[in-house]
């Protein structure tokens, strides 16, 4: 199964993400997660993706199309895969239609209010998992006991230019996809579980 999720930053996609990809047994593929590596890596697409991510801007379509392109032709990816934060722009997209097919994206439909609350208290892990201050007030994960981080772009006056670039860059594919027939929306304003249990109905279809 060949799997998009979509969303607003904060709509929930890397918690879903977590989920699913133990589920339907695809790798998850999150450009967010990879960029943010290469930046732990100190490597040169890390210090040049940290350039724009500190900013709340999308990396330029270049080279994130170049990372999503290698990691597509590992042959864990032959089975399926589930992409999370990427396409993120029209180019993006168009540039993954010639790669290959994709069978379902999931638009996950979160208020902003809702996401607002959400990523000025995100807590994240180095494995993925994510929570929240208002419920969780542990300094460790509790899936692989790592240490808890705020994540440099979840700053406020960031949080507003990431919503901004969703809105201007990102919001369009919905479209895109729903000209094609291949868009499903789920509702994400409630718990992780009730939008898991959302996605999977879909995709039971
Ligand atoms: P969120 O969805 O919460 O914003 P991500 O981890 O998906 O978090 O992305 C963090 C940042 O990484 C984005 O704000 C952007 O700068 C960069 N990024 C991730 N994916 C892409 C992409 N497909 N195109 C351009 N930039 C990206
Ligand atoms: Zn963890």
């Amino acid at each position: 199964m060949k799997l998009i999720l979509l969303g607003a930053p904060g709509a929930g996609k890397g918690s879903q993400a977590v989920k699913l990809t133990t589920t339907l047994n695809v790798p998850h593929i999150s450009t967010g997660d990879a960029f943010r590596m290469n930046i732990k890596n100190g490597t040169e697409i890390g210090i040049y993706a940290k350039s724009f991510m500190d900013k709340g801007l999308l990396v330029p379509d270049e080279v994130t199309i170049k990372i999503v392109e290698s990691r597509l032709q590992q042959p864990d990816c032959e089975k399926g895969f589930m992409l999370d934060g990427f396409p993120r722009s029209i180019p993006q997209a168009e540039a993954l239609d010639k790669i290959t097919d994709i069978d379902f994206v999931i638009n996950i439909d979160v208020d902003l209010a809702v996401i607002l609350k959400r990523l000025t208290g995100r807590l994240s892990c180095g494995c993925g998992a994510i929570f929240h201050k208002s419920t969780y007030s542990e300094s460790a994960c509790d899936k692989c006991g790592g240490t808890l981080f705020t994540r440099d772009d979840d700053k406020e006056e960031t949080i507003l230019k990431r919503l901004d670039a969703y809105k201007q860059t990102t919001e369009p594919l919905i479209d895109y996809y729903k000209s094609k027939g291949k868009l499903f929306n789920a509702r994400g304003n409630g718990s992780i579980d009730e939008c898991f249990e959302q996605i999977l109905s879909i995709l039971k279809k």
